[in-house]
């Protein structure tokens, strides 16, 4: 049987259908019902943060935020991500210029943020990659001195925690997902947390095609609500959350005790204060006598199917080429990471025998 990087986190059946058995007599499916706000109610408590609402999917999230903030210009941001963030900016009508991203963390590098600002600039939306958190603190005050908006992609964050505060807080808006693939899941979904209730309300709004209230529409929005059944899953998973992320934790040990102190190999580093819901397992082949793609043939051969997570840049894609400014070059860092990178199969259930044998494979000398 093959292992993939990833496998969905779901609940015992029973205690699913226990949840959605009221769905059958309320015939309330969607438009935030109890279940809906049920769940932004106790995500709101774990998080402990500001205002917050529930979307269908994370990439909705990010498209739905830029309108909210009215962005028309360019948005300074990092190719090393998922296609989403990237093509959030440009599906909204703004224009990414690329930063470059801190070889430690993965996360846009503050050093060369400030140099990228012009009278175009309109925002900054760095992303909190495998959920190392960005620098948070030099950004925001960039951010601050510039007068511009930061939005984080925290689709990787959920479950981390700087010092007890939660990815959720840092910013002006900081969006989630929730992928049937992330750490925690409601199928498909997503929130946007921030600090203001008036952009809360355009929020509500904007996923709910515009409409304020029955006879008053004030913006063009699009559907991207969140069903009852996508929140009843959320309510059920949340329940297991700190014990899956506990099962991942010790996956991880299992990675590093086994692959620490390799020449070559390069580990995902602790961040002091932080809190990690150990998402991914990123490893980096720097140095190593067999590049990432001889390692993943190498996995792949055995019915293991790592990730070359992020490969190739955003700023690398077809769709974007021939594009100014869409030049993986002009971000060297993040060029050299995305080559060399691997995301390990990382999850609750994953066995350590399997997690054992993945790190045979890697060191083996052939
Ligand atoms: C998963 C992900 C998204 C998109 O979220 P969906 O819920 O799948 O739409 C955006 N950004 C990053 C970095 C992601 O990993």
């Amino acid at each position: 049987m093959s292992v993939f990087v990833t496998r969905s986190s779901m609940p015992p059946f029973e205690e699913y259908c226990e949840e959605i058995r009221e769905l059958w007599d309320s015939h309330w499916l969607t438009n935030m019902g109890t279940k809906h706000r049920q769940l932004e109610a106790e995500l709101k408590k774990y998080l402990n943060c500001g205002p917050m609402t529930l979307f269908t999917n994370g990439h909705l999230a990010l498209e739905n935020v830029i309108e909210a903030f009215d962005l028309h210009g360019e948005i300074i941001t990092t190719p090393f991500t998922f296609a989403s963030t990237t093509h959030a900016i440009v599906r909204s009508g703004c224009t990414p210029v690329f930063c470059d991203i801190d070889p430690k963390t993965y996360t846009l590098d503050p050093e060369k943020l400030e140099a990228l600002i012009t009278e175009r600039t309109v925002a900054i939306l760095p992303v909190h990659v495998y959920g190392n958190l960005c620098d948070v603190d030099r950004i925001g005050d960039i951010a601050k001195r510039h007068g511009l908006p930061v939005i984080y992609d925290a689709a990787h964050a959920f479950g981390v925690f700087r010092d007890g505060v939660s990815a959720a807080c840092f910013g002006d808006a900081a969006m989630f997902s929730f992928h049937a693939t992330k750490v925690f899941n409601t199928i498909e979904g997503g929130a946007v947390c921030c600090h203001s209730e008036e952009l809360l309300q355009r929020l509500c709004d904007l996923k709910n095609f515009g409409i304020h209230s029955e006879e008053e529409v004030p913006y063009v929005g699009g559907n991207a609500k969140m069903n009852e059944f996508c929140a009843a899953m959320g309510l059920c998973n949340l329940r297991h959350l700190e014990s899956e992320i506990a099962k991942r934790r010790l996956v991880a040990e299992r990675y590093d005790t086994r692959l620490a102190g390799t020449e070559g190999i390069r580990l995902n580093g602790k961040q002091p204060g932080v809190q990690s819901n150990y998402a991914y397992y990123p490893v980096v082949f720097d140095g190593y006598p067999y590049t990432r793609d001889e390692i993943f043939a190498r996995l792949a051969a055995e019915g293991i199917i790592p990730r070359k997570y992020f490969y190739p840049l955003t700023n690398a894609f077809g769709c974007y080429a021939g594009r100014p400014g869409f030049d993986p070059a002009s971000t060297p860092v993040a060029q050299r990471v995305a080559a060399s990178v691997l995301t390990l199969p990382m999850y609750a259930d994953l066995p350590l025998e399997t997690v054992d044998r993945i790190c045979e494979l890697i060191l083996e000398k052939d």
